[in-house]
């Protein structure tokens, strides 16, 4: 069923102990919306400047993916550089250029208003809200937000997440949005503020899900070697809500996490993916069979 991502399309220069390369697609909808179309049809809503190349619209629309709601600004797509630690646990930001992105107002397409899928990328919270406000007929929506949100917007982002079913955070974020240090503390806390589910990103060390009625832990995939983390939380997130909007999850005729718990490993499988090459590359010529014999092999070493 369809699922509306909203958030940035960019173009991103990374630097990892790899490689680096000095400009190619990114972007938090980019990667959440080229992940989750392995799983079911999505639609995006965001906007990219004149400079956004012909080749880049051929990946997304040869997903699948409905570009109704991609808006094409005079201007500059929005940039963003990084270069990641040795171990690639740290990223530092070398250049953050919204250009047309500064002034992102989500326009949401008629025709997507009534689809029952929503995964809100990191924007600010009151255009989330904006565009949560004018879907009718959502069954799961949610979404991610990132420390500058939490620390100079909180009120704002308060307001917001009060009507999302789920929220998408990594530890540091869920610790400053909480107060708390301690992870089931801070939880806890999160899951009083609206959510009834709540994702905790772990990076290497994956991830665990939050419901009312207890958590679930999954690991991260091992790989040989990552290229480039840039995206892995953003593809994680697209493997979470993709596999659930493909299955038509709803939380009020699926009381079991069972569902939830799939979509938690799918999202680590997806994110692995991202990480074996640069930027979306893995993305090019992933398989549905591929993705569904990692799942397995999570499976295998999880089972005791
Ligand atoms: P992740 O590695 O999952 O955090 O995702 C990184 C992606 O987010 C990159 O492709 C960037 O283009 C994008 N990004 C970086 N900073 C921002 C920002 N301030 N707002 C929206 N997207 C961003």
């Amino acid at each position: 069923m369809s699922l509306v991502v909203v958030g940035s399309v960019a173009y991103d220069g990374v630097e990892t102990p790899h490689g680096k390369v000095d400009r190619m697609l990114g972007g938090a909808c980019t990667y959440i919306s080229l992940a989750a179309s392995f799983f079911t049809p999505v639609s995006i809503v965001a906007v990219v400047g004149d400079d956004f190349a012909k080749e880049d619209v051929d990946l997304l629309a040869g997903r699948g993916i409905d570009l109704e709601g991609l808006e094409r600004a005079p201007g500059k797509t929005f940039f963003w550089a990084g270069v990641y630690s040795a171990d690639m646990n740290d990223r530092t930001t070398l250049r953050t250029d919204l250009n047309v992105f500064a002034d992102f107002q989500p326009k949401l397409p008629e025709r997507y208003k009534s689809y029952p899928y929503l995964m809100l990328g990191n924007i600010q919270p009151a255009l989330q809200r904006g565009v949560h406000s004018q879907m009718h007929g959502l069954k799961f929506a949610g979404g991610d937000t990132m420390n500058y949100w939490i620390q100079d917007y909180r009120a704002e982002l308060e307001a917001t997440i009060r009507a999302w079913d789920f929220l998408l955070i990594n530890d540091s974020e869920a610790r400053m949005l909480s107060g708390e240090n301690n992870l089931l503390k801070a939880a806890r806390v999160i899951l009083s503020m609206g959510p009834s589910a709540l994702v905790i990103k772990r990076g290497e060390y994956g991830a665990v899900l939050f419901h009312r009625d207890g958590y679930f832990t999954a690991p991260a995939y091992l790989l040989e070697s990552v290229f480039d983390p840039t995206g892995a939380g953003d593809s994680f997130a697209g493997g979470f809500l993709g596999y659930l909007a493909g299955c038509g999850y709803s939380p009020s005729q699926d009381a079991s996490s069972d569902t939830l718990r799939r979509a938690v490993v799918y999202g680590s499988v997806m994110g692995s993916f991202c990480c074996e090459k640069f930027g979306v590359d893995r993305f090019r010529n992933l398989t549905r069979a591929e993705i569904d014999a990692r799942f397995q092999e999570f499976q295998a070493f999880t089972h005791f």
